[in-house]
């Protein structure tokens, strides 16, 4: 059995080694050294990984311990990277314990997790115990910034299902989560002195209007009509520039917004919102030039195929938290859709922590040490 300082220690070592993304936060290292010391210990438990490079800075740490042939396979999943931990420097890396909680970046997002898989497995290595499914190792990239690596791992790995590990209460499965997308909204105007007002057009005002209604849609359409799982559709602005100068009519006006997506609905949905949005605000102002261009759009999740596991995972989780295992969706998008959506069945799991991408961030040490225990029984029951 394992002993709650086992997997403090083990947390606490990937802790300390800085992995913010480096896409995220320019100059940072990224991932590659945590997953350098994950493929250690794994070498030494006799298991081998190795890494599949996506580019020069980015790789996944995979591999598989072969089962006998003829059982399901199980993906488990971990992301290795972090954010950035500018307003905790002193802090960040040097975990600290209170009560049950273990303090440092990424404990719960998500080397708890990371940890997790490391612990389980070495349990089924040591214990000697026989299976017929592979388990596929899956520690990936860059899953703060573009998601390269679940994106590069899809691609090269037969789908199977797959447990994407992420902080949450031990008794809750992930089934469901919103997409987004990343959308510039441009306004044109007309530059002209600020005394010509027959031939300025303010691209700001014009803004301000497309602004107020993007608002009025968030209260009348997204806050009314939440999703049963997934909650109220995201909506907030991000990002505004515009304009020269106090004495000049604005020629342009541009906002970054970040936008959900529900399951059944894709990008364009939102597209066509604000472009009646921009039939609404012309009919105020004829001059009026709106567009909207996608940065990054992503589907939403929802689980399919995924009964079986499902089922041992509800009934594992019952059997050593004593809770009722709930199904439940997420308001944020996450890598479980990019494993859906290339045909691997796949649920959410994790145990609970707070925090996140903010100061002290911290996982639950009891529900991390219940959550080895899950992964044990469901690896056991589901690829045997
Ligand atoms: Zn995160």
């Amino acid at each position: 059995m394992l002993i709650q300082n086992t997997i403090i220690d083990l947390v606490s070592e990937l802790i300390k080694i800085d992995s913010s993304n480096s896409w995220l936060i320019p100059g940072s290292p990224g991932e590659k050294n945590v997953q350098l010391s994950i493929q250690e210990y794994f070498r030494k438990l006799g298991i081998e990984t190795y890494f599949e490079e996506i580019d020069e800075r980015h790789s996944n740490l995979v591999g598989c311990i072969k089962g006998g042939g003829g059982g399901k396979s199980l993906t488990l999943y971990a992301h290795c990277d972090t954010v950035g931990y500018a307003l905790w420097k002193e802090r960040a890396l040097v975990p600290c314990i209170k009560g049950d909680h273990l303090i440092g970046l990424g404990a719960a997002d998500d080397k708890g997790h990371a940890a997790a898989i490391m612990l389980s497995l070495t349990e089924i290595i040591e214990s000697e115990i026989k299976l017929r499914g592979d388990i596929n190792i899956c520690l990936v990239s860059d899953e703060e910034g573009t998601s390269c690596g679940a994106m590069e791992y899809v691609k090269k790995h037969t789908p199977g299902a797959a447990l994407v590990l992420e902080s949450a209460p031990i008794n809750r499965i992930n089934i469901s989560h919103q997409g987004f997308g990343w959308l510039d909204i441009k306004v044109k105007g007309n530059a002209a002195h600020g005394s010509a007002s027959e031939a300025g057009i303010d691209a700001i005002i014009h803004m301000a209007e497309v602004i107020v209604r993007l608002q009025r849609n968030k209260r009348e359409l997204f806050e009314k009509n939440p999703h049963p799982l997934n909650g109220e559709t995201v909506f907030h602005t991000g990002t505004i520039a515009g304009g020269t100068d106090y004495a000049t009519y604005p020629d342009y006006c541009q906002l970054g917004i970040e936008i959900g997506i529900q399951p059944g609905e894709t990008i364009e949905n939102r597209i066509c919102e604000i472009e009646k949005i921009f039939k609404e605000v012309k009919q105020i102002y004829p001059g009026f030039e709106g567009s909207v261009d996608i940065r990054i759009a992503r589907n939403p999740f929802e689980a399919k195929g995924h009964d079986v596991l499902y089922e041992i995972l509800s009934v594992e989780i019952e059997k050593i938290t004593h809770k009722k295992a709930v199904a439940v969706g997420e308001n944020s998008w996450g890598d479980a859709q990019l494993f859906q959506d290339a045909g691997f069945p796949t649920l959410g799991v994790g145990a609970n922590g707070g925090n996140l991408h903010a100061p002290d961030e911290w996982i639950s040490i009891s529900e991390l040490e219940q959550l080895i225990q899950i992964l044990i029984s469901v690896i056991v029951k589901f690829c045997a």
